[in-house]
């Protein structure tokens, strides 16, 4: 979508895009000099595989004064972004067939990682009326033998969808039964919650924390994509695998992020209260906007900077140059291609028939797609 976006935008055609997965706010200032103060002191060579120990520092401080955890400086581990940190998991403890269970919505980059490794990604869908998450029974019922990890995503890409304490505590219960089971927890977006607060698998249950990865970053809370830097946190032996594997890919992330990280992790973080604000008037003006176009729905998403809306409504209808709407992919051709508007299908995110709208844009542009949202709407017979 992105690039078919990019080329049209190229020809001329107005396009908005609201496919994006990054916040659109500049890094904090207070960042951005200690990566410049990085670089003219010389932190310029190679640093660790697992990161300075500054910043490894920081998190583990930050671990224990955000999340109530408490892990030794060896069980951290910092990689170019939350994404390399959750390959090197996979890549370290998959043996081929090994499963990986992945509840649906879930970020398009899973399944892929997992087979990679050689692992079978096992897809539970956890419908709109569970809320997308995942039930316990549902759970129970997809471990077998070869399961190795179970990952969790909350806030969720693409649904937003939170889980509180008592969600994780219902999981624990049957993760309790199957001791080989090991639990990702990927909590990038944990700043972006609205109407709850936020909960991490090896907080709420304590006694599991050995089997539990917890992975971070500072690309979505202090708006730092393009600095490539997430970590994990978890059992000494798999952190020690996960470096092997790094140590012989990308060796470590940036010398000049991880030092700007320290600032990000450890310094003041007063500019999250106005990402959050700012983040949840958008999402307000978007449901409104949304769910009076005919044919789409849009529960409220509890995090994230993105709604998941179903487009079940408009399946089966024939666009004003008569062209059948049969699924997701064709309703968000439909919005690009004739309304100028970059969404992202369902199906990337194996559930249809649903689109991503990521609201990590001006309310300007978010009135402007809204608006051309419902005329593509309204159009439709
Ligand atoms: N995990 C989820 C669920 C994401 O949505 C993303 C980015 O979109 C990532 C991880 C990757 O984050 P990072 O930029 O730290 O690699």
């Amino acid at each position: 979508m992105t690039a078919k976006a990019t080329a049209l935008r190229e020809q001329g055609v107005d396009i908005v895009t609201l496919s994006q997965g990054e916040p659109d706010f500049d890094t904090p200032e207070a960042v951005q000099k200690a990566g410049v103060a990085a670089i003219l002191e010389g932190k310029t060579r190679y640093t660790p595989v697992a990161g300075v120990k500054p910043l490894r520092e920081a998190i583990r401080e930050k671990l224990s004064r955000d999340n109530g955890l408490g892990y030794d400086i060896d069980q951290i581990t910092v990689g170019c972004g939350a994404k390399q940190v959750v390959f090197n998991a996979l890549f370290a403890s998959l043996d081929a067939g090994d499963e990986v269970i992945i509840p649906t919505p879930c970020w398009v980059s899973y399944p892929d990682m997992v087979r990679l490794a050689g692992g079978e990604p096992v897809l539970v869908p956890c419908p709109e009326e569970s809320g997308f998450k995942l039930k316990p029974e549902d759970l129970e019922a997809t471990i077998t033998p070869r399961t190795k990890w179970l990952m969790l995503n909350s806030p969720n890409n693409p649904t937003g969808t939170v889980y509180s304490k008592a969600d994780l505590a219902g999981l624990a219960e049957v993760l309790r039964r199957h001791p080989e089971v090991h639990v990702l927890s990927d909590d990038i977006y944990e700043k972006l919650v609205y109407d709850m607060p936020f909960a991490t698998m090896a907080e709420a249950a304590p006694d599991l924390i050995d089997r539990v990865l917890t992975v971070n970053g500072v690309s979505k809370s202090s708006a730092m994509t393009g600095w490539r830097l997430g970590y994990g946190a978890g059992p000494k032996d798999l952190i020690k695998a996960m470096n092997t594997i790094e140590g012989q890919t990308s060796s470590h992330t940036s010398s000049i992020s991880q030092y700007a990280a320290i600032e990000a992790i450890g310094g003041n973080q007063d500019y999250i209260a106005e990402f959050v604000s700012a983040f949840r008037k958008r999402r307000d003006l978007v449901l409104e906007q949304i769910n009076l176009a005919e044919g789409l729905s849009c529960r409220v998403p509890d995090g994230a900077f993105y709604v998941f809306v179903s487009c079940a409504g408009v399946i089966g209808k024939v666009t004003a140059t008569g062209k059948v709407i049969e699924s997701d992919m064709d309703f968000a051709m439909y919005l690009l291609e004739q309304f100028g508007v970059a969404v992202v299908p369902g199906s990337g995110f194996m559930a249809s028939p649903y689109i991503r709208i990521s609201y990590a844009a001006s309310e300007d542009e978010l009135k402007r797609a809204c608006g051309r949202i419902l005329a593509a709407c309204t159009a439709l017979s």
